[in-house]
């Protein structure tokens, strides 16, 4: 059963109906479960829980303080991808020793800012990368600790937009030029080599995909291991995907199965997770307000307060979310549109979806909007972003209000 479900004809969320929350928080607005974002991590972590293991949660997938601490009171680490994902991550609490610096554009600020606050490591992604962390880290008199992410080459058969393992991305470091990197890093009196890492993709529903790049990355491990170099981290990355629509994801307990024959024959390697998706996604909906019901020609549009600057998923990816009212209808069903106000013709958060009629002032519920929805909004049309909401125990509050007008000029002069 998901975290958020009809009881006697209210969509709610830890005992709190979700029409709720919008009367008293106002619309457009996202609200998580506590208990399917902390239960998300525990399932992955249980999973695992034979070996040497560290759930580095991904920030960016859904960045909120109070989410972000949640991971941290878990003993959960972070996968980060910028310096203000490190701020974050350290202002909720988690510990630096568990944090994981991703991506292939960190600054020399950024190495700096991480190296100095004692991440456990970083995943580099070209030479020359790994030449500009050597002389940041010489500068700051810190070693570097490294893994190189690998691009393992497999095709993770997702959308070409979140397909980060392809020989074309570009992620990672080609998995034949890995090892004379490797010689290189080892050789270099700030760095430290201690992993070995891989992230190929995002919303996965096979596990094939994994279990071949996870096979890839252990013969490099040995590989490594013959020229002298013993890893502490075998990073797989995150990308373990949701249901949506009709996929069917594997359990954490299948995708642990399969990537058991690698880690077994690795049992010295703590293995480091970066789930994302999996943890915040099904945790989150956005709650919209019907504004208008309008048809042009044949076609029929349902007219919310929420737009693709609130969540683009749909007009970025063509990604489906289901919406649900917030109230159980026995209306008559309808093909409609629901989209937002914004001045684009793809602003669009359903298309051609079967909803039961709707009337202005009904409720919304747009699903799985916990995962690069708010993380990626933005004042596009100068809309203030959406207030977030944390439920949990059946009780709710704001952990992120509401922008203001105020918020929308801050920084700028006229
Ligand atoms: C985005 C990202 C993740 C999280 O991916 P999900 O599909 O959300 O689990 C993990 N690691 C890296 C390096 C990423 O870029």
């Amino acid at each position: 059963m998901g975290a958020f479900e009809y009881h006697e004809g209210r969509l709610s969320v830890e005992g709190v109906p979700l029409a709720r929350i919008a009367e008293e928080v106002g619309t457009p607005v996202f609200v998580y479960s506590r208990a399917a974002f902390t239960g998300a991590l525990a399932d992955l972590d249980a999973a695992f829980a034979d070996r040497r293991r560290l759930i580095c949660y991904s920030v960016k997938t859904c960045a909120n303080l109070s989410l972000l601490r949640l991971a941290a009171e878990g003993g959960f680490g972070a996968d980060i991808v910028s310096g203000g994902e490190l701020f974050k991550a350290l202002k909720a609490g988690v510990a630096p020793g568990k944090v994981v610096f991703s991506g292939v554009g960190k600054t020399e600020r950024e190495m700096a800012e991480a190296l100095a606050a004692g991440i456990m490591m970083f995943n580099v992604e070209s030479a020359a990368e790994l030449e500009v962390l050597s002389r940041v880290a010489g500068q700051s008199g810190r070693r570097a600790p490294v893994a190189l992410r690998v691009n393992p080459a497999v095709d993770p058969q997702t959308h070409p937009y979140i397909a980060t393992g392809l020989q074309t991305s570009k992620f990672g470091v080609p998995h034949d030029e890995a090892p004379a990197l490797y010689l290189r890093a080892a050789a270099d009196p700030h760095l430290r080599v201690v992993g070995l890492d891989c992230h190929i993709g995002s919303q996965l529903t096979s596990v094939a995909p994994f279990a071949a790049a996870a096979e890839r990355l252990r013969a490099l491990a040995l590989e490594l291991r013959q020229a002298g170099i013993n890893l502490e981290y075998l990073d797989l990355g995150g990308g373990l995907g949701i249901c949506y629509n009709a996929e069917e994801p594997p359990t954490a307990a299948a995708y642990a199965a399969a990537l058991r024959p690698v880690l077994d024959s690795l049992p010295e390697l703590t293995v480091v997770l970066e789930p994302g998706r999996r943890v915040s996604g099904p945790s989150g909906v956005l709650l919209v307000k019907v504004l208008y019901n309008k048809s042009n020609g044949p076609r029929r549009f349902v007219v919310v307060d929420g737009a693709m600057n609130d969540l683009i998923r749909p007009s970025l990816y063509g990604a489906y979310h289901a919406i649900r009212p917030a109230l159980e209808s026995d209306r008559p069903m309808e093909v409609t549109d629901v989209v937002g106000p914004i001045c684009e013709s793809g602003d669009f958060l359903a298309r051609e979806r079967h909803l039961p009629q709707v009337a202005p002032g009904d409720i919304l519920a747009v699903m799985d909007a916990g995962a690069y929805c708010y993380a990626m909004s933005s004042n596009y049309n100068a809309r203030p972003r959406a207030a977030e909401v944390l439920a949990e125990n059946g009780s709710f509050r704001v952990i992120r209000l509401r922008e203001t007008y105020e918020d929308l000029i801050r920084g700028e002069t006229a």
